[in-house]
C-alpha cells in the first residue's frame, strides 16, 4: 500500500514554481506558469493551464508523477522533427518566425483568431510559404474555433494561400462537425481538442473523423498513456506540447522518440515562444530536429531556476491548486 505520509509531502525542497513571460499572447495568456517537481527519477513538468479544473488537471499530475517516479521508456530514435509553431501575428512576423527557426521544415500556424478576417489569415499562409519555401510543409491549427461551413471555407481559401496545407488540425469542436468537415475538404484532418478533452477519445475513431491525432503528454496522463493511446486508436501521431518550459518538452521528445513510427514534425518546437527557459540548454531545434540525448539528459539550472520563480502568491495559488488535484487524483 502506498504510503499517504510520504505522498504528502511530495519532496517538499524540490517543488519549483514558475512564471515565464511568453513573447505572444497565446490560448489568451502572457504568462505561462507552472510546477516543476524533482522525483527520485527525475524532473517532471506540472501546468495545466487555468482554464483545466482539478478533475481534468489529474491527468497532468500523473504524467508528472510518471516521470519523477518512473522514468522514461526507452527511445527508438536520437532526431525528433519539429514545427515552428506561428501564432496570429501579421505576414512580416510571422515570416521571421518561420526564418529565425532553427531549420524547421514544418511550420504550424495559428488560425480563427477571434477577430482576425479570411484576408489576414490568407496573408499570414503566403508570407509563411515564402519563408519556408516550396519544399516546406504548412499546417493550421484553428483550435475548434470555426463552425463547419466556415471551416469548409476557409480551409479551401488558406490551402490555396499557403500553395498547399498539410493537414487542418481540430477545425471545429465537437466529433461529428469533424467528420462533416473531413468529408468536405480534401487537405487532411488531425484532432487535437477532441482526443485530449474528450471524455472518449475513440470516439474520433468510430466517426471516421480524423487522419491524424495530436497528443501531449501532460493532458493524456503521461507518456505510457499516450504510447498506448497511439497503438490503440491506430492513426499516425503527431507529439506536441502544452508550451511548457525545457522540463515538460523532455516528456514530449521521450514520447515522439518512443512511438513506432513518427511521419510527422512534431510540435515541440515551443521553448521558442518562451521568453526564459529553466535549463542554459533549452529544448531548441538545430537544423529542424530536436536531440533525444539531450532531452533525456536535461536537468534544470539553480541560477535559471531562481530567475524564474513565480512571486510567493502565484506560488501558493499553485500549491494550493497542486492540493486539490491530489484530492482528486489520489
Ligand atoms: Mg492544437
Amino acid at each position: 500500500m502506498r504510503c499517504a505520509r510520504r505522498d504528502r509531502t511530495l519532496y517538499p525542497d524540490r517543488v519549483h514554481v514558475y512564471a515565464i513571460g511568453l513573447r505572444t499572447r497565446f490560448r489568451r495568456i502572457t504568462v505561462r506558469e507552472g510546477m516543476l517537481i524533482e522525483g527520485p527519477a527525475g524532473w517532471g513538468e506540472f501546468s495545466p493551464f487555468w482554464d483545466y479544473d482539478p478533475v481534468e488537471s489529474a491527468a497532468w499530475w500523473r504524467a508528472t508523477r510518471e516521470i519523477t517516479e518512473q522514468g522514461l521508456p526507452e527511445p527508438v530514435r536520437d532526431r525528433v522533427p519539429v514545427n515552428v509553431t506561428v501564432p496570429a501575428v501579421g505576414p512580416e512576423q510571422a515570416a521571421r518566425i518561420v526564418r529565425d527557426s532553427g531549420g524547421c521544415r514544418t511550420a504550424k500556424v495559428k488560425v480563427a483568431e477571434p477577430g482576425q478576417t479570411a484576408a489576414e489569415e490568407a496573408d499570414r499562409l503566403a508570407a509563411v510559404r515564402e519563408a519556408i519555401g516550396p519544399q516546406g510543409a504548412i499546417r493550421v491549427d484553428a483550435n475548434g474555433g470555426w463552425d463547419v461551413d466556415t471551416a469548409v471555407d476557409r480551409i479551401t481559401v488558406l490551402d490555396r494561400a499557403a500553395g498547399g496545407l498539410e493537414y487542418v488540425e481540430q477545425p471545429v469542436a465537437s466529433v461529428p462537425d469533424l467528420a462533416r468537415v473531413r468529408r468536405a475538404v480534401r487537405v487532411p484532418i488531425a484532432a487535437d481538442e477532441s482526443i485530449r478533452r474528450a471524455e472518449d477519445p475513440f470516439a474520433v475513431v468510430r466517426a471516421q473523423a480524423a487522419d491524424i491525432v495530436v497528443l501531449k503528454v501532460q493532458p493524456i496522463g503521461g507518456v505510457r498513456a499516450c504510447l498506448d493511446l497511439a497503438e490503440r486508436i491506430g492513426l499516425p501521431v503527431v507529439v506536441s506540447s502544452a508550451i511548457e518550459t525545457s522540463v515538460g518538452l523532455a516528456a514530449g521528445v521521450a514520447l515522439a522518440a518512443a512511438l513506432p513510427e513518427l511521419p510527422y514534425a512534431c510540435g515541440l518546437a515551443t521553448a521558442q515562444l518562451l521568453t526564459a527557459d529553466v535549463t542554459g540548454h533549452p529544448l531548441l531545434p538545430v537544423d529542424g530536429a530536436l536531440d533525444v540525448a539531450a532531452a533525456r539528459g536535461l536537468r534544470p539550472d539553480p541560477d535559471r531556476l531562481a530567475a524564474t520563480a513565480a512571486d510567493p502568491e502565484t506560488t501558493a495559488r499553485w500549491t494550493a491548486r497542486l492540493d486539490a488535484v491530489r484530492a482528486v487524483a489520489g
